[in-house]
């Protein structure tokens, strides 16, 4: 970063991507380099500090530096994808090890969870973390080595107390580890409320355009002996994104500031247009009648995120009969894209979702809001 970015509005600093550019050239975009291997010097070391590109590439550099700019990082570390950042650090984990999650989270991760942690020894336990009590409860001090949280947690958009949560993290010795894919960290910044790893899906806003699959995580104090293990595992197994995708990462999020406050926007003016409205019912933490809107409006700043549902009340046949009615809106998994997104949830997570089936999940893009809102009007039974 240079000294001009650190005074800077993250919105800035974005657009900028903190003045990175190809040294070489002097482009004002930094390159794409798909070397796999690096000239060794006659004196064994490595002129660059690159020597083959399963530890480490140069293109990942100004993303990771951004990265961990935007969240008050002091390092971040780019994945394959999401589910590969995140799996990477509860690999750090050891038999007998015992984790905390939230009932509602991003569904492949809890399926995970629930697959591997018997597999590997450790245990899991799902609790409401909408309520620190029971977080509390669930917590086991000397064993319990990750808290995970998500907030807005998809799809309901629970809100959980980030600084809370971190107290109780903290007391019992456990990281405290925080899924931020839907706020970004223009919206919420976890290490700021006490978190020690920042996990993303860069799948979404960061990248934006529902053409990159990647991850991220990013630590609060490189010191942690958690993170050395996370840097040995992503080194050894190579779970990284290829450098063409770690190229595209960047350019996405140089217009991440203006993406997410459109998706803000239209996710507000569709919880308004609809709160009064008999035939659904809003979950959006930027409604006041919210249950975590308090929560969410203490922890985050510049908008409650371009992530809502609704629930149709006239029951799940309506909400499927109104996803297929839909013309503007794209029936299609995933969130965070230029495009709208509408998905019936409960078919896709099956059985043990937490997801109500009347539910409809909307991920707002960057389209015109009447133009959202009429198609949703027109839709509804
Ligand atoms: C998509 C998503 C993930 C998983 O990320 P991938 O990039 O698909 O592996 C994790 N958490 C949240 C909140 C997500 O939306």
């Amino acid at each position: 970063m240079t000294d001009t970015d650190r005074l800077l509005d993250p919105a800035t600093r974005l657009a900028r991507a903190l003045g990175a550019h190809d040294a070489a050239s002097h482009g004002v975009v930094p390159g794409i380099h798909p070397a796999t291997t690096f000239l060794r010097g006659g004196d064994l070391t490595y002129p660059a500090g690159y020597s083959y590109a399963r530890p480490f590439n140069p293109t990942f550099d100004p993303a990771e530096r951004l990265l961990a700019d935007l969240e008050g990082a002091a390092e971040a570390l780019l994945f394959a994808s999401g589910m590969t950042a995140a799996t990477t650090l509860f690999q750090t984990l050891s038999p007998g090890d015992h984790v905390v999650a939230p009932k509602v989270m991003y569904w492949g991760l809890r399926h995970w969870l629930r697959a591997h942690a018997a597999q590997w020894g450790w245990s899991v336990d799902f609790v409401d973390m909408t309520d620190t009590g029971a977080t509390a409860a669930a917590i086991r001090p000397g064993k319990t080595r990750i808290v995970w949280a998500e907030t807005p947690a998809n799809p309901t958009w629970d809100v959980t107390d980030l600084a809370a949560t971190a107290r109780l993290a903290r007391e019992a010795g456990a990281l405290f580890a925080v899924d931020n894919t839907v706020p970004t960290p223009l919206l919420t910044r976890p290490i700021d409320f006490g978190a020690d790893v920042v996990m993303h899906s860069a799948t979404k806003y960061l990248n934006g355009h529902s053409d990159v699959l990647m991850g991220v995580l990013a630590v609060r104090d490189t010191a942690l002996p958690a993170w050395e293990r996370v840097r040995a595992i992503r080194a050894a197994q190579g779970g990284m994104p290829g450098p063409f995708e770690a190229w595209l990462l960047l350019r996405g999020m140089r217009t991440l500031a203006v993406r997410l406050e459109r998706g803000c926007a239209n996710a507000m003016a569709i919880a308004r247009h609809f709160a009064a409205d008999p035939r659904v019912t809003v979950l959006y933490p930027g409604l006041p009648g919210h249950p975590g809107h308090g929560i969410a409006a203490r922890q985050m700043t510049g908008g409650f995120g371009a992530m809502l549902s609704l629930r149709i009340n006239a029951g799940a046949q309506a909400a499927i009969d109104t996803a297929a009615r839909l013309k503007v809106w794209t029936r299609a998994t995933s969130i965070g894209g230029v495009e709208s997104l509408v998905e019936h949830r409960a078919s896709v997570e099956g059985p043990d979702s937490p997801c109500p089936p009347d539910m409809l999940r909307l991920s707002c893009g960057i389209e015109a809001a009447d133009d959202l809102i009429d198609d949703l009007d027109r839709a509804l039974p």
